[in-house]
């Protein structure tokens, strides 16, 4: 029952100027997809395009097998939910949540069961009576996503929806709109800019920037192979470390690097050539300092550590001026400016060449 909905060429342009460029993208029934990429790259207009709420340029909309792209916003059976609660505030959470219903005149009886059925999913069976000025942000949320479940929509949009939310709030409404998609199973697209939302919440992340679509996949997918060095940097906190490097030989099975320290070699073939310039990445958590653990990278000075408790985060240098950042498991000490030893897993090493491709 759950509903497709597929991209083709779709482009945007506000006058002459073109901001999304010929986005493809297939959501499959029941995904939860997630739109993610820094301010201004295009996740609003794409999921208004999608909502019909803004026009589309270019290119094809299809909701499973329909051409949508003139198909009035009311008809395209969407709900979205917006960063801004938009709730009438004279009215009570019951009154808010039916007024969509009376307008389409649903009989009486069906909006008392709709909105009594969304607000026990929601749990805001006890709220019923109250103005939205009387909630809590969070409150207020639910009551907003409460208005997109009476209407039943096929699909649910949500643009930015815990934005304003204190952080210990945005992580149980994460992990609450998360159970909502396991009870309705509908298709939902979710816009963020935050990388941790995206991929604790999605099926599938599509990572943009500027108007074009930089990967698209399961959230460990883009963890584990980056295709660019914008994902490889976007997805995963703290960011990738990126070392300039060298290739120095690549054969068969495997290549060997000079980067900060001394050279390296990796247990795969690469595309390129000894000689050739290329960024060497590697993640803080896929960094040791204890020796056996690894091959060595180089030697760093320590600069900066963070004790979280559960880990300890180093930033460091290497001899030739560049930062690294190590997380380490558990509570560790490490003096200011004492010199460690950096190891690391030659499998889990990220290579891209001078264009930002991995290879
Ligand atoms: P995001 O939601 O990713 O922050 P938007 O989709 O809001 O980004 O904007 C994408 C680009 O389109 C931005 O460069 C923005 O300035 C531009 N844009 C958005 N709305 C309009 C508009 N009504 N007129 C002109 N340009 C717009
Ligand atoms: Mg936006």
């Amino acid at each position: 029952m759950a509903t497709s909905v597929t991209l083709n060429k779709i482009v945007k342009a506000y006058g002459d100027i073109e901001v999304i460029h010929g986005i493809d993208l297939t959501i499959e029934p029941g995904e939860f997809t997630v739109f993610v990429g820094p301010s201004g790259c295009g996740k609003s207009t794409l999921l208004r395009m999608i909502a019909g709420l803004e026009p589309i340029t270019g290119g094809d909309l299809v909701i499973d097998n329909q051409r949508m792209n003139d198909i009035p916003a009311a008809k395209r059976g969407i709900a979205m939910v917006f960063q801004s609660y938009a709730l009438y505030p004279h009215m009570n959470v019951y009154q808010n949540l039916a007024f969509g219903l009376e307008t389409a005149r649903v009989p009486k009886a069906e909006i008392e069961a709709r909105v009594t059925r969304a607000a026990e999913i929601l749990q805001i069976v006890p709220l019923l009576k109250r103005k939205p000025k009387q909630l809590s942000g969070g409150q207020r949320q639910r009551v907003a996503i409460g208005r997109a479940i009476v209407r039943e929509p096929k699909i649910f949009l949500f643009d930015e929806p815990l934005s304003n939310l204190d952080a210990e709030l945005r992580v149980q409404m994460r992990v609450e709109i998360a159970k909502l998609h396991n009870d309705l199973g509908n298709t939902m697209i979710y816009v963020t800019h935050d990388q941790v939302e995206a991929m604790t919440m999605a099926d599938k992340i599509v990572v943009l920037r500027a108007g074009v679509i930089e990967q698209a996949g399961a959230p460990l997918e883009l963890y584990n192979n980056p295709k660019n060095l914008f994902v490889a940097g976007f997805i995963g906190s703290p960011k990738m470390n990126f070392l300039t490097a060298t290739l120095e030989s690549v054969d068969a099975t495997s290549t060997r690097l000079k980067t900060a320290g001394d050279s390296v070699t990796l247990p795969r073939a690469v595309a390129g050539k000894g000689g050739d310039a290329v960024t060497f990445g590697v993640r803080p958590e896929h960094i040791t300092i204890t020796q056996g653990q690894g091959i060595k990278l180089a030697d760093v000075k320590v600069d900066l550590v963070e004790n979280l408790g559960g880990q300890t985060l180093l930033y460091t240098t290497t001899a030739d001026g560049q930062t690294l950042t190590i997380v380490l498991e558990g509570q560790r000490e490490a003096a200011l400016g004492s010199s460690v030893t950096a190891y690391i897993d030659p499998a889990r090493i990220h290579l891209f060449n001078a264009a930002g491709a991995a290879i």
